[in-house]
């Protein structure tokens, strides 16, 4: 059924899995971000259903919707021990366009594994260079290690990008390193503005460094001129004048609802249509396509008009 379209002419056609709601890091965008997560975990870490019952609902989204694109996360998609298989399932049903988001630190010895079950292309989020600067982010310590498993997944072929949510007050001197970083490897580097979801909820002012304030870092090194938006897009490109791009999640100073074709299924079974959404929709036990239909109609219907206007889900459990 290709009809399932909303009165923005919206359809799903990007489907993001959250594979498990737990995390090795401890960055303070999803937890409270002190050192002691056991104590400050604002998500439910519910027992996720089976392996097995997500590829099934994966394959079932994907007979009603025909997906482009899926791509894992979390929590930390690479402590999620099936994940091969899982890629290769969904790889079986047809979608080419199989792409990963993790934190990199157990990268550098799954990227092989990956790589051969289907995968094409990982997003690494990484929010600083600088080991301390990162730990202040994460809580973790473990740079060369992201770094290492950076350069395992391009040396397998995988194309990978980098995140980096930037914070006032915790990495902004970050922005630069970054940059650099990214353009001596020739990948593309997105930075993202902080958004008010999880324990943010309501106060993620203090913390959020603006589209403008970004741009503004980046011409103290660099000159660059804007590209256009391609539809569906999260971020909006530049190109510097040496020919390197790199982007900008907007999410608050210029929202991408308008055209946004993402559907999110966590690691209970439940869709979402709208990261502003923390009305799960369970589709774990649902058999029949006009079922699964009013089940993709209500998570349609959860989808923002203009912006995002948070939500007290944490990314750690809809998955980032
Ligand atoms: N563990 C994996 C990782 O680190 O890439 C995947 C899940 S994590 C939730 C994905 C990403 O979502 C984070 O690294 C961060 O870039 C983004 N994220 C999470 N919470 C956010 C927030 N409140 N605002 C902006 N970005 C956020």
């Amino acid at each position: 059924m290709e009809g399932l379209i909303d009165e923005f002419g919206r359809r799903f056609k990007t489907l993001r899995v959250s594979l498990i709601n737990t995390c090795n890091l401890g960055c303070v965008y999803c937890t409270c971000g002190t050192e002691d997560l056991k104590d400050n975990l604002t998500i439910s870490k519910a027992q996720g259903i089976s392996a097995g019952d997500l590829s099934a609902i994966i394959k079932k989204l994907h007979r009603v919707l025909k997906l482009d694109t899926v791509r894992f996360t979390g929590g930390e998609p690479l402590l999620y021990h099936q994940l091969p298989e899982i890629i290769r399932s969904t790889r079986l049903l047809g979608i080419d366009n199989l792409k990963l988001t993790t934190n990199g630190l157990l990268l550098e010895n799954q990227a092989a594994a990956l790589a051969e079950a289907g995968l094409r292309s990982i997003n690494i989020s990484l929010d600083a260079i600088d080991e301390e600067v990162f730990y202040s982010v994460s809580r973790r310590h473990g740079i060369n290690r992201i770094l290492k498993g950076i350069d395992t997944a391009i040396d397998e072929g995988l194309e990978v990008k980098l995140n980096a949510v930037i914070m006032r007050g915790l990495n902004e001197n970050q922005i630069i390193p970054l940059l650099k970083f990214a353009f001596e490897r020739n990948i593309r580097i997105r930075f993202l503005e902080i958004m008010a979801m999880g324990h943010l909820f309501g106060k993620a002012d203090e913390h959020f460094f603006s589209q403008d304030e970004i741009l503004s870092e980046i011409s103290k090194g660099y000159d660059f001129e804007r590209l256009e938006r391609k539809p569906c897009s999260t971020a909006n490109y530049w190109k510097t004048t040496s020919g390197y791009t790199f982007g900008i999640v907007a999410n608050e100073t210029e929202p991408f609802c308008g055209d946004c074709d993402r559907l999110r299924l966590d690691s209970l079974g439940n869709i979402y249509g709208c990261l502003s959404s923390n009305s799960p929709v369970s589709v774990n036990h649902i058999h029949d396509d006009a079922a699964l239909i009013d089940c993709l109609q209500a998570a349609m219907s959860q989808k923002q008009s203009l912006k995002f206007t948070g939500s007290n889900l944490s990314m750690l459990s809809i998955g980032g």
